[in-house]
């Protein structure tokens, strides 16, 4: 049986460096602020699908998004 060859790991996202929002790889600029400093190297995901969550007014966010919880080993959602 032929070895099953490995998932890439190449993440499906990429992370907007100055807000922390995660956008499809093939973006250039970041949905929600328009940077186009978006980056590959990012850990944890928060997932808000409601505005009207507690997590949303904690993380200060108005909107449902996906947001990145570390980028470049710098901590953005906390
Ligand atoms: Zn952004």
């Amino acid at each position: 049986m032929p070895a099953r060859k490995a998932p890439s790991k190449k993440p499906p996202f990429k992370a907007c460096r100055d807000c922390g929002v995660l956008n499809p790889r093939e973006a250039t600029i970041c949905s929600n602020c328009g940077s186009s400093n978006l980056l590959e190297s990012w850990e944890g995901m928060v997932i808000i699908l409601s505005a009207d969550s507690v997590l949303a007014s904690k993380l200060g966010i108005n909107k449902p998004v996906a947001k990145a919880i570390r980028i470049s080993g710098k901590i953005v959602t906390k």
